[in-house]
């Protein structure tokens, strides 16, 4: 019997050709093969007579083959047929290379369809290389519409529709795993109509709606996978945090500031959360210096009064001694009053913070010793230092910056190690993230997290002049750099590349190699810049492939405003914090993601000076235009991230941290309308169901979990 997990292998009479081809393109069985679903669909019933072509059209023509020859060439040993096909309106020479089998499909008098693209070769128009489609055949299959789906060598279009066609028919009604109740709330039709729908519409509306509900089953998956998840987690242990209002008053005392409404909202949000017996698991949001830590310090610090742990990690070492730099400022007297601690532990520095307020060097064995008997309240570091060196007794909150994901597993390795069928807490989980998150991914890829978003920053701050700089430009921009470093301000330079040989790929682009010949790297920058451009000033270099002593040591002198000016690949992006920086330039911006640029902007007018974002660019085509202009429209970080999700899909968009999920669900996560249903479809199946889904969706949701990496 025939199911959608047949090997293709397995029917009897598919050329092996086409199986090997497909089994290239991933697709090994009928559930593939169905799921390869068409890039488009030609409408015959569309064609164009041959005397209205135009040069550069892509166009159907319909008619017959009047002439045909085939010939090699003889310098690059190509063959060649040419052929002139003909309509009651006219005749047009067609071309073809390396398909000498045409000769035996396309003999003179052979009507048919042939679509493709309308060149001038040769003193006349000509299709170059058709799409064939004998017509009869055709016509009965799919009635005005031929689907044209990806192809490979060996695999035609026409071959996947010979091959669908009856399969589909074979298959009859499959079964469906949404459930009917799901669908009919989202006005989509089931699985088989859907699938028929896709591969052999009557309309384009009825195909539109097909594949719409094929997607539908990989975001109603997803959602079901998270709002499962975040159910299993909810019913885990965690160290209940039981802060006072007067506790927590008593810090916002302490504040030189008052919180900004969002600030407090995420404040509430927070600490109501890690009040509960259950594991939290939340995003909170915000641009940079929107200020997240102190939020996230707040928490820290309730926790430690009753004797709780918390973990606060960061991806570099510059950002934890930051945060750490952060927390000492605004609640060392706290901490001291509590009789609390906090320790900073990278790889290249530990130090305790304790007592009456001492702060002192200590070697790390003596950090990981009062980690481990309770006694160490607060510490912050390095993701890789903390996971590989240091186990918590009492470990009540992970607050974990720029990293989504933290998974169980990954939570339990901090703590101690769970007795046989014991159940160990589990720490509340914070993501702190100023990468503005597209409401479409929030609500799928991180569907298992609350949010918590921080949408305005404290006041006080001035508004950043951002403006395109073409090269014509660039003198008047270096003048404008050098007054502002006489008036005491500094600059950032951002480059997208290390070195100028194409070998690395520092700025996270996937960008041809080619691409990056002509772009700016920043050792060449920096040479120039130091010893040519601003021989008066101080100038310094950071990246990535710096060993963390140097980076830290330029880091620190620019802090200190030893340096006038600090060029640098993107590892500046997250964190690092020098209110009196005011100008960020950034070189072949166009090269960025608007929602990195955005961040990168983020690191000026931070103090209270007027501030500048320079985007220096070659690159004049409209689009690298419109995109650097957003930057200059957008009104905050979620509308930019929305249009670099549009224009460059969530992979890019999330940069190192992958979405793990299967390419075909991309195009699904542009659609909010289609999200929210199936979120609204999850919610309610779980409702229905709880833990025990119907077999045949409980069997499907299994292998989805296994197709998809979200950890
Ligand atoms: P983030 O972590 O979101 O980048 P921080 O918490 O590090 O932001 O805060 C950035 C800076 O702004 C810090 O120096 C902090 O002391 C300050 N800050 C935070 N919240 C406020 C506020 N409500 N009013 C004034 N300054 C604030
Ligand atoms: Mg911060």
């Amino acid at each position: 019997m025939l199911t959608l997990d047949t090997e293709l292998s397995h029917i009897k009479g598919i050329n092996k050709r086409i199986i090997a081809g497909l089994a290239k393109m991933g697709i090994g069985n009928v559930r593939g093969l169905l799921l390869h679903l068409p890039a488009r669909y030609d409408d015959f019933s569309q064609a164009s007579g041959i005397a209205d072509l135009a040069i550069g059209q892509t166009a159907t023509v319909r008619g017959h083959v009047r002439k045909i020859s085939m010939r090699r060439t003889f310098r690059r040993n190509l063959t060649v047929i040419e052929a002139v096909i003909a309509d009651h309106t006219g005749a047009i020479r067609a071309v073809w290379f390396n398909q000498p089998y045409l000769m035996n499909t396309l003999a003179v008098g052979t009507p048919g369809s042939f679509a493709g693209k309308v060149t001038y070769a040769q003193n006349g128009l000509c299709l170059s290389s058709p799409v064939y489609e004998p017509e009869e055949a055709e016509a009965t299959h799919t009635g005005g519409l031929i689907p044209i789906y990806p192809e490979t060598k060996g695999v035609t279009s026409r071959g996947i529709r010979y091959l669908v066609k009856p399969i589909l028919q074979a298959l009859g009604q499959i079964p469906d795993c949404v459930p009917a109740s799901v669908l009919k709330a989202s006005g989509l039709p089931d699985f088989t109509i859907a699938l028929n729908a896709a591969h052999f519409p009557a309309s384009l509306e009825e195909a539109e709606t097909g594949k719409k509900r094929i997607a539908f089953e990989d975001l109603f998956l997803l959602q079901m996978t998270n709002l499962q998840t975040k159910m299993r987690l909810a019913q885990e242990p965690a160290h209940p945090v039981p802060w006072t209002a007067a506790e927590r008053d008593h810090l916002l005392a302490a504040l030189p500031f008052k919180l900004t409404a969002s600030q407090r909202t995420a404040l509430d949000e927070i600490l109501l959360d890690i009040a509960r017996p259950h594991p939290m698991n939340r995003l909170l949001q915000g641009d940079v210096g929107s200020g997240k830590t102190v939020v996230v310090a707040m928490a820290a610090l309730l926790a430690a009064k009753h004797g709780l742990q918390t973990a606060i990690l960061a991806p570099t070492e510059v950002l934890a001694r930051q945060h750490y730099a952060t927390i000492m400022k605004l609640f060392g007297a706290a901490i001291a009053d509590w009789h609390s601690s906090a320790a900073l532990v990278t790889g290249h520095e530990a130090r305790m913070f304790y007592g009456e307020g001492l702060e002192t060097a200590v070697p790390k064995a003596r950090i990981a010793e009062r980690v481990k008997d309770g006694h160490l309240h607060i510490v912050i570091g390095t993701h890789a230092i903390l996971q590989k060196s240091v186990s918590f007794s009492r470990l009540a909150l992970i607050a974990v910056d720029e990293q989504h994901r933290f998974g169980v597993e990954q939570r339990a390795t901090l703590g101690k190690k769970a007795a046989a069928g014991a159940k160990l807490p589990i720490p509340h989980f914070l993501s702190m993230s100023a990468t503005p998150i597209p409401r479409t991914l929030s609500l799928t890829v991180f569907g298992d997290l609350e949010l918590s978003t921080i949408d305005e920053l404290p006041q006080g701050r001035l508004p950043i002049v951002t403006k395109i700089v073409p090269d014509a430009s660039r003198a008047k921009a270096y003048d404008f750099m050098r007054a502002q470093a006489k008036q005491g301000r500094q600059a950032f330079v951002i480059c997208p590349r290390i070195e100028s040989a194409p070998s690395d790929d520092d700025a996270g682009l996937p960008a041809a190699k080619s691409h990056w010949d002509d772009v700016k790297a920043v050792e060449d920058e920096y040479e120039r810049l130091a010893k040519r451009v601003f021989p008066d000033l101080r100038v310094g270099m950071l990246h990535g492939k710096m060993k963390s002593a140097e980076k830290a040591e330029t880091m620190k002198r620019f802090s200190s405003g030893d340096l006038d000016i600090l060029v640098a690949t993107s590892v500046i992006e997250v964190g690092v914090d020098v209110p009196n920086a005011s100008i960020m330039a950034i070189e072949d911006a166009d090269r960025f993601g608007l929602a990195q640029l955005y961040q990168f902007r983020g690191r000026v007018g931070r103090g209270e000076h007027q501030s500048a974002c320079l985007l220096f660019t070659k690159n004049r085509s409209a689009i690298a235009r419109e995109r650097l202009t957003a930057l200059m429209t957008a009104k905050n970080g979620f509308e930019l991230a929305e249009r670099d999700l549009l224009l460059r899909g969530p992979g890019e968009f999330l940069g190192q941290h992958q979405t793990g999920l299967p390419d075909t669900m991309m195009g699904a996560l542009k659609n909010i309308e289609l999200v929210k249903a199936a979120r609204a479809g999850a919610l309610k199946t779980l409702e229905a169901h709880g833990e025990e889904q119907p077999p045949l969706l409980a069997e499907r949701l299994l292998r989805f979990k296994h197709s998809i990496h979200l950890e």
